[in-house]
């Protein structure tokens, strides 16, 4: 680095999480949410309501905090988990992101915010091309960082080319500013001549998402052990759960063990922590309740008001893991036996909303959800409707995952169907804040059952009207189940638990 200048620092990333049996991910899904380039993203950064990525935020924040630094900021990109990303898009975005960086060396370092289980139509490990086009470009004696959210699936390209990488440890993910904060933290340690010993150790364990929760359960159990061994000389341990619906070889239970000392006390402290992943393999078998079942509850507990409300989670169509955020087997099964006290959220039908937003509010017509039948799983739905409330979709989160973010759920109904109250949005999005049924005027603790289109980001939103006892994680078919045999995997590493059972894992010499 320059002696009397401030270190330059480039930015980039492009963070989407790719289901492969979700619908391909385009161009207009990012310019939907987020795509910025250059000065564009500095002046996000200085806004009222930034939409850039909260752990790129915490870093810049955290670079202020600490050093005088000049951010070069290259090309960000953020959308709602989806299908394979456009090989033509990736291929523009990764040119984009390349011919800026060139033109903008040199630099002293590097920042890359991705999310790390993106696929493209044609590749499997495109974030492992962002990782290794980046150290191309800036030699081997640049220091790069990067953040990975826990879902992220990990390859030998990503932690080769980078010196460091910080994932995040919670999930739901409210530790993203922390996590873009320790990012900077540790990018201007190298700065100063730090040159991080990494271990890197991946598990035949591609654990289903309700299995991920880092509240309790046993990838809470690993995440806390493995901050057991942080000391003065290992400094960070990301542990990634992974997101195994991209299916790729890369997939699988992934451990990243920095240290400040090439001492071997990383590759330690990795194996430990695979050892005893491994020797609990099993714990990562998801347990759900029956669609009967939950039907059940939700009908006495409506019937009885001294019981307490339930929240049921549809973890099988969460758009935030690429569902489409419109099958009706619950809906369909709580009106069918005809519950009282119902919310459903978030439902996404933009022709729904939009006839009506046409009809007004007051009328009375005969709701067709899905008349467009989006893919094997948004089967059609029909049901008298009343329209009680209108809305544009425009809010900001309120609590947990999308606290502060401005959101816009576009054109947005509250229909009636007699004891089930749903509202219909615009813009394919992960029910996880409160904000989203508030805005339309609900009461959610008056509510005796709310039916959430969230795997588990819910839960840090809707925490203080439903504890875990209230959560019910529904099993419903959709593109997003935690009962991984469902689905017809073609690139997974073979065997993986839980999608085979008998699955050995030699520990290396
Ligand atoms: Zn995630």
């Amino acid at each position: 680095m320059n002696e009397h200048s401030p270190p330059r620092v480039a930015i980039l990333g492009l963070m989407l999480e790719s289901n492969n049996f979700a619908p391909v991910t385009t161009e207009a899904d990012f310019l939907d949410r987020v795509y910025l380039a250059g000065d564009e993203i500095l002046q996000d950064l200085g806004s009222a309501d930034p939409i850039l990525p909260t752990e790129l935020r915490g870093f810049a924040k955290e670079m202020d905090a600490l050093a005088e630094w000049s951010p070069v900021p290259i090309l960000i990109g953020l959308v709602e988990a989806g299908g394979p990303l456009d090989q033509n898009f990736f291929q523009l975005a990764f040119n984009e992101m390349k011919s800026r960086l060139v033109a903008e060396m040199p630099v002293d370092a590097v920042y890359i915010c991705n999310h790390g289980a993106m696929i493209t139509t044609e590749n499997k490990d495109p974030d492992g091309e962002i990782f290794a086009m980046v150290r191309e470009i800036v030699g081997p004696d640049v220091p790069v960082v990067a953040t990975l959210d826990l879902h992220g699936n990990v390859s030998q390209r990503m932690v080769s080319a980078a010196d460091a990488i910080v994932a995040y440890r919670t999930n739901p993910h409210v530790d993203m500013l922390a996590r873009g904060k320790e990012a900077a933290g540790v990018l201007l340690e190298m700065l100063d001549g730090l040159k991080p010993d990494v271990a890197f150790i991946r598990l035949p364990i591609t654990p289903p998402t309700v299995t991920l929760l880092t509240e309790a359960g046993p990838y809470a159990d690993l995440i806390d052990y493995g901050q057991t061994l942080i000391d003065g000389d290992v400094f960070n341990v990301s542990i990634l759960g992974g997101f195994a619906y991209s299916d790729t070889p890369k997939n699988g239970l992934a451990i990243i063990v920095s240290s400040r000392q090439a001492n071997g006390s990383a590759q330690r402290a990795a194996q430990k922590i695979a050892d005893r992943a491994w020797a609990e393999h099993k714990r990562y078998t998801p347990v759900l309740t029956s669609l009967e079942d939950a039907v059940q509850t939700v009908c006495a507990v409506g019937a009885d008001e001294k019981l307490p409300p339930v929240i049921l989670a549809d973890v099988a169509d969460n758009p935030g893991g690429g569902g489409n955020g419109n099958t009706m087997w619950i809906i369909e099964a709580l009106h069918r036996a005809g519950a009282k006290g119902v919310i459903v959220g978030v439902i996404n039908d933009p022709a729904l909303a939009a006839e009506a937003t046409a009809l007004g509010k007051g009328a009375r017509f005969d709701a067709v959800f899905n008349r467009d039948n989006g893919d094997e799983f948004s089967h059609r739905f029909e049901a008298e409707a009343t329209v009680v409330r209108l809305r544009d979709g425009e809010c900001v989160g309120r609590r947990g995952f999308y606290a502060g973010r401005k959101m816009n759920l576009g054109p947005t109904a509250l229909l009636d169907l007699g004891g089930i109250q749903v509202v219909v949005i615009s813009v394919r999005t992960q029910c996880a804040d409160p904000a989203f049924l508030e805005m339309m005027g609900l009461d959610i603790g008056a509510a005796r059952a709310v039916v959430v289109k969230s795997r588990g980001h819910f839960r840090a939103g809707f925490d203080e009207f439903f504890g875990p006892d209230q959560v019910i994680e529904v099993d419903a078919p959709g593109l997003t189940s935690p009962i991984l045999s469902r689905f017809n995997f073609k690139y997974l590493p073979r065997p993986v638990f839980p999608v085979d059972q008998d699955v050995t894992w030699p520990a290396p010499a």
